[in-house]
């Protein structure tokens, strides 16, 4: 059975070694990242919070879907050996201490959501903190979050590995993501351009094949270089497109490296 801690001082008395941040409303995507961190160890803790502190739009804060019973489920059925749910005092006790971003969090989604990544990168040191995992799983989907997170485990000296993992999609490639439940029929399948673009290996040809889908709003599409995550250049090791816009006001995000496999 998996164990439910809701407080704190439940949580003190457990031991975890691997750590999978969500903010519910699991998916198979979640349910990828806990099977992965239970190859790494049976100490496998997921904790979900709805983190206002990333949320720059009320709106989307309150549409964020809530789950908790399926959540519950679903973390069992993937390994989780317990799942953390944390109320808004546990997180954020006093003044909020937070973490900036730096240059590299203002832009794309940051550009967009001011102030998300300095949300995120705040909520993620405190679960390090009270959950002291030896490793923490997060995936690519949010490529710039990624990055982020590891370059304030490498700025800050913090102890635990930081494990990617790939984005999964549905059968016809939508990145699976917690918002696509709030796309109807039809903006679902408008949704689907964001991963036809990526197919492609130009930026011209993706920026063509965006533009044929009048439901979707683009907000960027770049190839960024992943170390620097600055614009690639001809000497850049690795490039990734990333790609962020709104189908009915719903945002969504995706990514693919060049070169590989959607
Ligand atoms: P969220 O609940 O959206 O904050 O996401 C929690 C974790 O799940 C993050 O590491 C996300 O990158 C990851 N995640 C989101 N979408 C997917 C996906 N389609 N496949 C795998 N992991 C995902």
């Amino acid at each position: 059975m998996t164990l439910l801690i809701k407080s704190i001082d439940d949580l003190a008395r457990q031991k975890f070694d691997v750590l999978v941040p969500t903010m519910g409303a699991l998916h198979a995507g979640h349910q990828s990242l806990i099977k992965l961190a239970r190859q790494r160890s049976d100490r496998v803790l997921v904790s979900i919070f709805i983190n206002p502190l990333q949320f720059e739009n009320k709106d989307d804060l309150a549409k964020y879907p809530k789950t908790l019973e399926a959540d519950l489920k679903l973390a069992e059925a993937a390994g989780a050996t317990a799942v953390f749910v944390p109320s808004y005092e546990d997180i954020y006790p006093g003044e909020i201490n937070r973490i900036e971003a730096g240059e590299i969090g203002d832009l794309y989604e940051g550009a967009s959501r001011d102030g998300h990544f300095s949300g995120v990168l705040t909520v993620v040191k405190r679960l390090f903190d009270l959950t002291k995992p030896k490793i923490a799983i997060f995936c690519e989907k949010d490529f710039q979050q990624l990055f982020l997170i590891k370059q304030m485990v490498k700025e800050l000296n913090i102890p635990i590995e930081i494990v990617a993992a790939p984005i999964i999609r549905e059968i016809d490639g939508l990145a699976m993501s917690s918002r696509n439940v709030r796309l109807d029929i039809a903006g679902r399948k408008s949704a689907l351009i964001i991963s036809q673009a990526l197919k492609e290996n130009t930026i011209e040809d993706m920026h063509a094949v965006l533009a044929t889908e009048p439901a979707f709003t683009l907000d960027y599409l770049e190839i960024i270089d992943e170390d620097t995550f600055l614009p690639a250049s001809e000497n850049s090791k690795n490039k990734r497109a990333i790609i962020a816009g709104w189908v009915n006001g719903v945002r969504l995000l995706d990514n693919r490296r060049m070169g590989a496999a959607l």
